[in-house]
């Protein structure tokens, strides 16, 4: 049994040693509106991220001015509704929860977290959990979803570790849980390497 963040630190470092730059800033066009999904977020992805020195700013982009801009610029939008109220409709297995644009082969740094999918994918992770615990589950969910976007985008690579987040696929319980059971296998062999940028959700656990 490996914490998810492990499989995360392993994965990272091998996009991270090549491409690295020690810090990135986070543009959102809106952070999450429930404050505590919000602060889970930002703290999940600094424990994932961090141990690589890889440093992360969040910032809005409505209160942008371009002071201190150090660093690698990653714009992301949160599409749909990205709280844990949200009535968004079940989806079907493969739908992406995130994805990343590409042109001449060059991922740009722009990633689209769809949150309703999202929410309607870790939505039975927190059945019968308080309005706290929900929260704090789908902060650690979109940080887990962003470090995955982040590895692409930094790391350049459409590539897939066989297990942990960098995985293609992940399903509600490796996006919600503390830890994660994982093959011993390196994520240097990658599960496939798709075509398309766009990352799939599992509804269904395999
Ligand atoms: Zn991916």
């Amino acid at each position: 049994m490996l914490h998810v963040a492990r499989l995360a630190i392993l994965a990272l470092s091998a996009s991270l040693a090549l491409y690295a730059e020690p810090k990135v800033v986070l543009y959102f066009d809106a952070l999450p509106p429930e404050i505590l999904t919000d602060q889970q977020m930002k703290t999940e992805f600094s424990a994932l991220t961090e141990p690589l020195g890889l440093h992360t700013e969040w910032r809005t982009l409505p209160a942008r001015s371009g002071k201190g801009e150090l660093g690698r610029l990653i714009v992301v939008r949160l599409l749909g509704d990205c709280v844990t109220t949200s009535d968004a409709a079940s989806v079907e297995s493969g739908e992406p929860v995130a994805s990343v644009q590409e042109v001449d082969g060059r991922i740009l740094p722009f990633i689209d977290v769809h949150c309703d999918t999202l929410v309607s994918l870790v939505r039975p992770a927190w059945k019968d959990r308080t309005p706290y615990e929900k929260r704090r589950l789908l902060g650690r969910s979109l940080a887990r979803v962003l470090a995955h976007e982040v590895y692409h985008v930094v790391g350049q690579t459409h590539d897939h570790a066989a297990e942990g987040i960098t995985k293609a696929r992940l399903n509600s319980g490796e996006l919600t849980a503390r830890a994660a059971q994982i093959a011993p296998r390196s994520f240097s062999a990658p599960a496939e390497s798709p075509a398309s940028t766009s990352d799939a959700a599992s509804t269904d656990g395999r």
